[in-house]
């Protein structure tokens, strides 16, 4: 079977072949397009070692110096700056450590990380190094919030199936998530942990006044969802998007069904959701979806679950839709 190769230069930023007229000042002018290449290398230089360990043998190497003993991971140091430069050896250290601090979560990052948001980074001392390792940071857990992983949280490092020998290659997740075997396994893959079955937040069994207080957040989430259906502006913000979404609140539950620019509720248990939304009050989400604050943030905070990390990203379409439809009413 051939292998499917992602370019550098995505399709849609190579131009056609052909020309248009530009007009300024009412003067036309012929304006054709043409090509420039800047395709570059760069080299890993002495620190090769180190990345083609990641990419072909799932080991991390760090460098002990023969004098004072210690041991410096990621390896990036040649000669011991405290032992009169002498020259480092190249060891393996293990896959398990201890995060040396609490890890900050990027839940908003730049076009170039927004694939891998929310990520927490952090550093981690691997056992058998003196020093720590930055890492990016899941859970399989669900949506990574603060408190999952903390300073002192034993992690484990996870190698990406398709490695390149960058820094990216690894990640890590908290040794408490994972079974012994996958713990004591060597060079453990991300596609042999179980992303598909978070644990999902217990909902109480419902008083007469939350299911009261489900009826008036739902006939509220009802309204605003016709709402955004008609407006065009939050129309445009899930153009593309297809989503079934699964919300589960103390007092009853529902469907929200995102299909490329229409949303619509259905009051129903899904057989296969992509994810699922719990909201322990449904008020949480229907304040949310009017534009009181917003979704996004009440997920941070822990208010809402969700129970894939990567879905995010649609919870923070929902939020541009609330807006949309907030800015369409002015
Ligand atoms: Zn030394």
């Amino acid at each position: 079977m051939a292998k499917k190769v992602e370019k550098l230069i995505p399709a849609e930023y190579i131009g056609d072949v052909g020309s248009q007229i530009v007009t300024i000042d009412k003067q036309r002018y012929l304006v054709s397009n043409d090509v420039m290449y800047t395709f570059y290398q760069r080299t890993k230089g002495e620190y090769s070692d180190y990345f083609l360990a990641l990419r072909d043998d799932k080991k991390i190497l760090g460098c002990k110096c023969p004098k004072c003993g210690i041991v410096r991971c990621p390896p990036f140091l040649t000669h011991c700056p405290d032992c009169d430069f002498a020259p480092t050896k190249l060891v393996e250290v293990g896959q398990t450590g201890v995060m040396l601090s609490t890890p900050p979560i990027t839940y908003f990052a730049n076009s170039l990380f927004a694939k891998m948001a929310p990520y927490g980074r952090g550093r981690v001392v691997l056992k058998g190094a003196d020093t720590a390792l930055a890492v990016n940071l899941y859970t399989t857990t669900g949506i990574l919030v603060p408190g999952i992983i903390k300073k002192g949280t034993e992690v484990r490092v996870v190698f990406r199936d398709e490695r390149i020998g960058e820094a990216s290659d690894i990640f890590c997740v908290p040794v408490a998530e994972l079974t012994k075997a996958q713990v004591a396994k060597k060079g453990l893959l991300a596609s042999e942990l179980n992303w598909s079955s978070p644990k999902e937040p217990a909902l109480p069994k419902p008083s007469a006044k939350d299911e009261a207080a489900y009826a008036k957040a739902l006939k509220e989430i009802k309204s605003v969802v016709a709402l955004m259906n008609k407006t065009e502006r939050s129309r445009k913000d899930i153009a593309g998007w297809k989503r079934n979404i699964q919300v589960k609140t103390t007092g009853g539950q529902f469907a929200l069904l995102i299909n490329d620019g229409d949303i619509k509720l259905e009051e129903k248990k899904l057989a296969k959701p992509d994810f699922t939304i719990v909201a322990r009050d449904p008020k949480t989400l229907a304040d949310g979806l009017a534009y009181r604050g917003a979704i996004t943030y009440s997920v941070i905070m822990g208010r809402l679950w969700i129970s894939k990390n990567m879905e995010f990203t649609t919870i923070f379409k929902l939020d541009r839709m609330s807006r949309s439809v907030a800015r369409a009413k002015k």
